[in-house]
């Protein structure tokens, strides 16, 4: 029998740990899929088109959005960012687990499309270490920092739209934290009885 994977959406203020959180959690599960993004902010350094987003401009993004290419979508900050509805099918269907890292915008989106889909919320464990974490990475001026400050407060409001909350303030505890929720969710019934399909016949034979 063919498995189907679950969708998780994880979301987090930007500074919050999310991306390094979800690349330690992925390193060690290969069943797990990241969804990479199309958006229409510059480049940061370091980063590589294809790996960290498909780096696109605001006409090819908006040509793709004409064309129903998105399964979600939104602005953030002054750019805009989507997840393409094919992958996402194509991965599930191959039976990975697929984290799509999005806004609260796009959660809502993804959530009344998929209403199956797990979500989980990263918070940092004071607004002070939010701020530390956006100055050192040193990538973005004062204002763009104090900007995402206040974003950032706004977008810690929706916490309570989703399923799971992880307080990252020792990165190994919320890895574990993030692993135990996969782990139980690829325990329950539904996928479970997939898996073990052969088994579970046997067994009640
Ligand atoms: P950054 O530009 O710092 O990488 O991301 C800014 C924000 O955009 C983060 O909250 C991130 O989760 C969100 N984001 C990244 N990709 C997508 C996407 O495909 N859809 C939505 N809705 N948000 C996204």
């Amino acid at each position: 029998m063919t498995t189907t994977g679950t969708l998780y959406i994880v979301s987090a203020p930007s500074g919050a740990g999310k991306t390094s959180l979800v690349k330690a959690l992925i390193e060690a599960a290969p069943q797990i899929r990241v969804s990479v993004s199309h958006t229409t902010r510059a480049m940061r350094p370091g980063e590589a088109d294809g790996v960290n987003y498909h780096f696109v401009p605001r006409e090819e993004f908006l040509a793709m959005l004409d064309r129903n290419e998105f399964l979600e979508h939104a602005q953030v900050f002054d750019n805009l960012y989507g997840t393409s509805q094919r992958w996402v099918e194509k991965t599930l269907a191959e039976g990975y687990d697929l984290i799509l890292e999005i806004d609260w915008q796009g959660a809502q989106q993804v959530r009344k499309l998929m209403p199956q889909a797990k979500s989980i919320f990263i918070l940092p464990p004071t607004q002070e270490a939010l701020r530390h974490r956006l100055t050192n990475r040193g990538q973005d001026s004062g204002e763009i920092i104090e900007r995402r400050m206040r974003e950032a407060v706004s977008e810690m409001s929706h916490y309570v739209e989703y399923d799971y909350i992880v307080i990252n303030d020792d990165f190994a505890h919320a890895l574990t934290d993030l692993q135990a929720i996969f782990r139980a969710n690829q325990l329950c019934q539904q996928p479970q009885q997939q898996r073990h399909a052969g088994l579970l016949s046997e067994l009640l034979a």
